[in-house]
């Protein structure tokens, strides 16, 4: 079992974050903010994929303009990404978004408009989030560190805001501290959870295409998580964003963090393999993606190479499948109760399996 961190506690439209709360995962819409109906497309594809809370970009008239369609329509809460002008934080908070992420590093007037800014989230019940990140770190303190956005560098820089706000006595805020590379980001967060109270919103920013960036937040996620650090994630790919969901959801469920719904044990094969696992596995997962029992309860279903030592070595699953030359044989908690056809494998086994789910 983790040990999580107490942390302060937020509300995102209805998501705590923080607080004890759940790890939550989030994503963020890669559409025109203003192309309403395409962007809201895309949250609900994210939230039918698990996402919890979305992210979308408003870096235009236009796209604040589309703001209070996109909130009511949306499904999750919404927080804008705010870079360059705060203008638009406060187009955000009028608009009732969930949350508002702001960028200080690129925000050159939000000090002075830092106390309005407090004042009307505090009003209107809006947490913000403190995104720093190494691409766009303060200059004077990338000066300060050599032009090195290290770790130190990053935690100095969210100090140094998480201090503006708590000035005007607005305590209603996560941090980030990004980095593309797992290690100092690790070093980062450490740093930073050692220092206060304040949720934090993990990510590895710019973690490059889809492989290279699930290994590289699984890494640093599975190590900061680990030690009870994170309250909410978002995985950054140069993929889908549906990918993102699976990913963050998945390095969730490895922790123990999030209920696992199905779980695939299959093998990796060997010389003595007789059966494309391969394949088979994928027919099971898409036969079971989806199912609505399974948000109940955890499934294990094993897909194994052979018949021989197939059902001994995924004892541990609900039910299993082991692939033959010719015939497959189905098996439960290890015990064979069928041989069949190869072309029937599927079918007898989403038979046996809603006799599990029906129990
Ligand atoms: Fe090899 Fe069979 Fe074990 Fe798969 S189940 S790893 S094919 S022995």
């Amino acid at each position: 079992m983790i040990k999580r961190k107490q942390t302060r506690a937020l509300n995102v439209g209805g998501v705590q974050i923080g607080g004890g709360a759940p790890v939550s995962v989030q994503s963020m819409t890669t559409t025109r903010t203003h192309d309403v109906e395409g962007t809201l497309d895309q949250i609900r594809e994210l939230a039918a994929a698990g996402c919890e809370i979305i992210r979308i970009a408003c870096p235009t008239p236009k796209d604040a303009a589309a703001l209070p369609d996109i909130v009511k329509g949306s499904p999750i809460p919404v927080i804008t990404d705010i870079h360059f002008q705060s203008a638009y934080v406060f187009k955000s908070l009028e608009a009732g978004v969930a949350a508002v992420r702001v960028n200080p590093g690129n925000i050159a007037s939000l000090s002075d408009d830092l106390p309005a800014i407090c004042t009307q989230a505090k009003e209107r019940g809006i947490p913000m989030r403190i995104g720093i990140n190494a691409g766009s770190l303060d200059a004077e303190i990338l000066q300060k560190y050599g032009g090195e956005a290290g770790a130190d560098a990053l935690v100095e820089a969210a100090l140094k805001e998480a201090a503006q706000f708590e000035r005007q006595d607005f305590y209603d805020f996560a941090i980030s501290v990004k980095h593309h590379d797992p290690l100092v980001m690790i070093e980062a967060y450490q740093k930073l959870s050692a220092r206060g109270d304040w949720p934090l919103h993990l990510g590895v920013t710019e973690a490059g295409p889809e492989f290279q960036g699930t290994i590289k937040s699984a890494t640093a996620f599975g190590v900061l998580l680990h030690q009870g650090i994170g309250d909410t994630i978002r995985v950054s790919l140069s993929a889908d964003p549906v990918q993102e969901v699976r990913v963050g959801l998945e390095i969730l469920r490895s922790l123990g963090l999030k209920k696992r719904e199905l779980e695939i044990i299959s093998c990796p094969t060997c010389g003595r393999v007789e059966a494309d696992v391969i394949e088979l596995a994928q027919r099971v997962e898409a036969a079971l993606e989806g199912r609505a029992e399974l948000k109940q309860r955890t499934l294990r279903v094993a897909v194994m190479g052979c018949v021989v030592n197939g059902p001994g070595e995924a004892r541990a699953a609900d039910i299993g499948v082991a692939g033959g030359r010719d015939k497959g044989i189905i098996f439960v908690k290890g015990e064979v109760v069928e041989t069949v056809d190869n072309e029937q494998i599927i079918p007898v086994l989403l038979r046996y399996i809603d006799q599990i789910l029906a129990e």
